[in-house]
């Protein structure tokens, strides 16, 4: 009889590694909120990125429910420079990154890296040139060293631990009882937000890729935590194209260009200084948010 049970124990435990695995692969899909639609055309060439120049022409986009959500946007974004993209809330920001990471693909117009059209290129090769560091993070449930060296395959524990340095998240992965074997996710160690935001980075690190996309995280991390997280941001967007989704503005006034939203067509752009000297929708942006941060800075300092 004991025979019978041991398969049966084992297809139990398969059935739940397998049922894990699912968990965290819907985790991720949500973050990435991938549709199935955009595929490869048959004999897609590897994208080959020389210098990471990143260009959108005319770009329309909508979602399904028709509603144009971009309408003729064009960004020329030089290689290893920054641009950050701010505009109110729902203005087609995130929405530029999905479509640079191929969730969707325009509904006219064309993205280009280093002249390729990304629409023509197999998309594994694009999502291999660009690193994602997005507002939530989803941490696995299995140790804080294979949460982060998930950003290549067979990662050594050398490279781990350069990168969790890159990210200055070692400090906190060694004062952990079991370091980098330390059970985190739902069932283990909880991260903060700015934490979890450090194990994206370090997995960014790891995977190295000329293009770089910073979705800023919209929950206020407290400003000294973002000013520790931004330095190292800086560190890691400079020598790469970068682009910032933002929602804070200041964390892109060193940003190369600015390009500032509205009504799905870039309203302003230019550097931070240009665009306060303007007077308009982003100097307005920029004084209102100089005052909100005022009081929260007096409300942090009052606790
Ligand atoms: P926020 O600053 O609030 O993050 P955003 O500028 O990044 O906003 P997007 O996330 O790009 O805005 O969304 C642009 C518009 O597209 C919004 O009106 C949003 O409701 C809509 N939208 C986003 N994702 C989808 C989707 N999967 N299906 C339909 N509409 C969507």
């Amino acid at each position: 009889l004991m025979q019978l049970f041991r398969p049966l124990d084992m297809l139990g435990w398969v059935y739940r590694s397998i049922r894990q695995g699912l968990i965290d692969m819907e985790a991720m899909w949500d973050l990435l909120d991938t549709p199935a639609e955009v595929v490869d055309r048959p004999d897609a060439p590897a994208l080959d990125v020389a210098k990471g120049a990143v260009q959108f022409e005319n770009v329309q986009f909508g979602y399904e429910d028709g509603r144009q959500i971009l309408k003729g946007l064009d960004l020329d974004i030089a290689p290893g420079t920054s641009c950050a993209i701010v505009g109110p809330s729902g203005a087609g920001k995130s929405t530029i990154a999905r479509l640079l990471y191929r969730f969707y693909d325009p509904s006219s117009g064309r993205i280009t890296i280093d002249g390729q059209d990304i629409s023509q290129v197999q998309q594994r090769t694009l999502r291999g040139a660009i690193g994602i560091v997005p507002q939530d993070t989803v941490l696995f449930n299995d140790t804080i060293g294979y949460n982060i060296g998930y950003g290549r395959d067979q990662s050594t524990h050398a490279e781990v631990e350069q990168a969790a340095r890159g990210a200055a998240i070692d400090h906190f992965i060694s004062v952990l009882p079991d370091k980098y074997d330390s059970m985190v996710g739902e069932r283990g160690l909880k991260l903060s937000g700015g934490e979890k935001q450090r194990v994206a980075i370090a997995r960014t690190l790891l995977k190295n890729p000329p293009i770089l996309v910073l979705d800023e995280a919209t929950s206020a991390l407290d400003s000294r935590t973002e000013q520790a997280i931004q330095e190292t941001l800086d560190r890691v967007a400079r020598s790469r194209t970068t682009i910032m989704i933002a929602h804070r503005l200041s964390t892109i006034v060193n940003a190369d260009q600015i390009v500032v939203l509205d009504e799905g067509r870039v309203a302003e752009r230019g550097t931070h200084e240009e665009l306060l000297d303007k007077g308009g929708l982003y100097a307005d942006l920029w004084q209102r948010q100089q005052a909100e941060r005022l009081a929260e800075e007096i409300a942090e300092a009052a606790e």
